[in-house]
């Protein structure tokens, strides 16, 4: 099964391919620096599984 994140601006659903193309984590919808979480925008009911991605981790990843 595939992941999505939602952009925590917007609300844009994406694919982890997607999130790993993307131009310093900005949303390629509303180009917001937000972040990308595993739940959509206010749906706090899963906050202790809710991973938000920023631009540290994505540098981090692309140089491993
Ligand atoms: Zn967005």
């Amino acid at each position: 099964m595939e992941i999505l994140f939602y952009c925590q601006s917007c609300n844009e659903k994406i694919t982890t391919d997607q999130l790993s193309l993307l131009n310093e984590g900005k949303c390629p919808k509303c180009h917001s620096i937000e972040g990308f979480s595993t739940a959509p925008k206010g749906e706090n009911d899963s906050f202790e599984t809710l991973r938000v991605i920023n631009d540290v981790e994505l540098l981090e990843k692309s140089f491993e």
